[in-house]
């Protein structure tokens, strides 16, 4: 059994994938082709916003988001404690303090509560200045911008959504991508909507930043003269191969993809809700899924569990085994767990099962059997 089967949905659009690569080549526009402008415009409808700008990857999405902001040395940037690297690593690349924040146990995602007791501390403590609040859609749930906006206007705080994981995914409609001053995505391949390679995406709805955000992601060139460098950018453009491959993988992934994923909780929530505690999707709330996790009792419960799993064949992950507080490269900030209950008590427990949009009901059985069979 696949984690996350990208052999299988290759299989199912590898006509009109292969076409579209086959397309590129023919054409030799690698470097922001038609294909790009194509899926930029799809997407941004898609999400509800004026602008989307494709870029290098999920990574370079953030960092150019935050260098629209002049985001550098003395700023604080409000992310959660329990994601993926990258949600923390840009703003300490370009400088500024990752502020973690711990996260609410039943959605996984950034704690409303916590992250206001953070940024009035951060206050308190005068040393750095609070700027922008970074809410991460984890495993395809939207994070609670209902209490995280208002948050942000009290705070006087711009709000960057990181989608990498999120894309797809709603609030009563609103789609993820569409709450950020600024939000972003990425198309790494395991994610909900994947490449075959890096790629990743920025959202906008502001014209100005639409176009620093097309110079920047060129090295800051003019939009008039290409070697006339008006500040400092990256070189971190959406290949035309992969905007290529991601045409007909966007058309599939809305036409029942999401659907899919959906049906497949279902089939595992129903099963395993007796005995797990499932993942909670709130009221109003839609998930992409970029990963169904459950929550064991313990560490050893849990470990356990992953090696009865691996024993049938069927991989399952551990998403997340620390929390950033924890990681070597943020030793020096000296972070108390403290701070983090919620997020240490996930990294003991969590376990991710295989989850994609071309699993059957009974591959969905043989896992559940495999972990009721206890
Ligand atoms: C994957 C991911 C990123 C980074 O995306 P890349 O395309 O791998 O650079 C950022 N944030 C989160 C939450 C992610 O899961």
């Amino acid at each position: 059994m696949q984690f996350r089967d990208l052999k299988a949905q290759y299989l199912a659009l590898k006509h009109e994938i292969d076409a579209g690569i086959a397309a590129v080549i023919d054409s030799s526009a690698f470097i922001l082709g038609k294909p790009v402008t194509e899926l930029e415009n799809k997407l941004a409808e898609y999400v509800g916003r004026k602008h989307c700008i494709g870029c290098g990857n999920g990574t370079d999405a953030l960092q150019l988001a935050l260098m629209i902001w002049g985001i550098g040395p003395g700023d604080a940037i409000f992310t959660s404690d329990f994601t993926y690297f990258a949600s923390a690593g840009t703003s300490s690349i370009l400088g500024a303090t990752p502020v973690l924040v711990d996260i609410d146990l039943e959605t996984f995602n950034i704690s409303p509560a916590a992250l206001e007791n953070q940024i009035k501390r951060v206050i308190d403590e005068g040393k750095l200045t609070p700027k922008v609040i970074l809410p991460v859609d984890l495993f395809g749930l939207p994070a609670d911008y209902d209490r995280i906006l208002p948050i942000a206007e009290k705070y006087g705080l711009k709000v960057l959504e990181d989608g990498a994981q999120g894309f797809g995914g709603n609030i009563r409609g609103k789609k993820t991508c569409s709450f950020g001053d600024i939000s972003t995505t990425s198309f790494f391949p395991a994610k909900p909507l994947g490449c075959y390679g890096d790629g990743g995406a920025v959202f906008t709805d502001d014209d100005e930043v639409d176009a620093r955000l097309r110079s920047l992601r060129a090295q800051g060139k003019s939009p008039v003269d290409k070697y006339d460098n008006r500040e400092i950018g990256m070189n971190s453009r959406l290949d035309t191969l992969q905007a290529a491959i991601l045409l007909p993988k966007f058309k599939a992934f809305v036409d029942y993809e999401l659907d899919a994923v959906n049906k497949v909780a279902i089939w595992y929530t129903e099963r395993l809700k007796e005995k797990y505690v499932t993942p909670v999707v709130p009221d109003g709330f839609y998930s992409s899924w970029a990963q169904y996790t459950v929550l064991l009792e313990d560490k050893e419960t849990r470990d356990a569990m992953q090696k009865r799993l691996k024993g049938k064949g069927i991989p399952s992950m551990v998403y997340y085994p620390r929390g950033l507080h924890q990681q070597e490269a943020y030793k020096w900030m000296n972070l108390p767990d403290e701070w983090y209950p919620n997020t240490i008590e996930a990294t003991k427990r969590v376990l991710s099962l295989p989850m994609h949009p071309y699993m059957s009901e009974e591959m969905v059985d043989l896992v559940v059997s495999t972990m009721l069979g206890a």
